[in-house]
């Protein structure tokens, strides 16, 4: 993109790799052009802004008037109080590789994740706005393209998502556009995500089923991914590994996890790679916790009430 952008005359600043652990000098970047009376704008996952919020807020770095536009993880009320702590506003943005941007995020939200649907762009609708219906959770949304300029002309497709839709006159400049659709909650059903890299469950499953016990012993109902949340918003990926698996190093696990997540195309890798520097994993000893049918689930969520083992997924 930079040598394009050299080409035509109008150059692109050369990009500077930061490590996620380093996120201070990017807030250092945001305060600089803030004292320049300028608005940095970042876009990025959910818990990168919430990690720069945090080491700004511990730095005393203020970073009043800077925007972020959020996508890719769940963008939740603990993760957008974070970001304003610091004097930042945060708007969220739904998009997808296959449909591109499916909605944009409303300018005067009554939800953390409030978001416009381009209503000319996509047809959204629920098979069972309340109700489960067969392979789909109630709340799934169903897409379907509506331009024929569409990258991939979708008809009916589950992303694999779950929302709430409604209509609401929120008084915002997207409204006045002509796009009065509102959603918000938008969960994943049958994907992990975390740090904004996603994961597609067969693919976990195969790993905590198969991968673990083969090296580390015990049977597949021995090993359990928690997802949770912390007060701050910070995700936190715990692995659980049943006691009654003869004694393991946890480093050990954390790697041979790690590893299995990342032996799929280079996509996987680069996953893998974003985890690891995150340090979102940890692995502990404890009996897997079981779901509300008493099922032990391979991937245990805060806010979702049901995993699935076998997902449908059009992506
Ligand atoms: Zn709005």
């Amino acid at each position: 993109m930079r040598w394009v952008s050299l080409l035509a005359g109008t150059p692109l600043p050369r990009p500077d790799y930061v490590p996620l652990r380093d996120s201070l000098s990017i807030a250092r970047w945001m305060a600089k052009i803030l004292g320049n009376a300028g608005t940095p704008h970042l876009y990025t996952f959910p818990s990168s802004a919430v990690g720069l919020c945090q080491a700004a807020c511990e730095a005393g770095i203020a970073l009043r008037g800077a925007h972020f536009t959020l996508a890719g993880e769940p963008i939740t009320a603990a993760r957008l109080a974070t970001i304003r702590a610091v004097g930042a506003e945060a708007a969220p943005r739904y998009a997808c590789a296959e449909a591109s941007i499916v909605a944009e995020g409303c300018l005067a939200p009554a939800a953390a994740d409030d978001l416009h649907l381009l209503h000319d762009v996509h047809a959204l609708v629920q098979p069972g706005p309340d109700v489960a219906t067969p392979g789909l959770p109630a709340g799934a949304l169903v897409i379907s393209s509506l331009r024929p300029t569409a990258p991939l002309i979708l008809l009916n497709v589950s992303l694999g998502d779950q929302a709430q839709l409604a209509h609401r006159e929120c008084g915002c400049p997207l409204e006045r556009l002509g796009w009065t659709t509102h959603l918000h909650t938008v969960r994943s059903f049958e994907k992990l995500t975390a740090g904004g890299m996603t994961f597609l469950d067969r693919d976990l499953i195969r790993v905590l089923e198969v991968a673990l016990p083969a090296r580390f012993g015990g049977g597949p109902t021995d090993y359990q991914l928690q997802e949770e949340e912390t007060r701050d918003g910070r995700p936190r990926l715990r692995l659980l590994v049943h006691p009654s698996v003869s004694p393991l190093d946890n480093d050990a696990v954390a790697d041979a996890f790690l590893e299995a997540i990342g032996g799929g195309s280079g996509v996987e890798r680069v996953m893998e790679l974003h985890w690891r520097q995150a340090g979102l994993l940890r692995v502990e000893r404890g009996a897997p916790l079981a779901g509300t049918t008493g099922k032990i689930l391979h991937l245990h969520q805060q806010g979702r009430a049901t995993g699935r083992s076998d997902p449908r997924s059009a992506t």
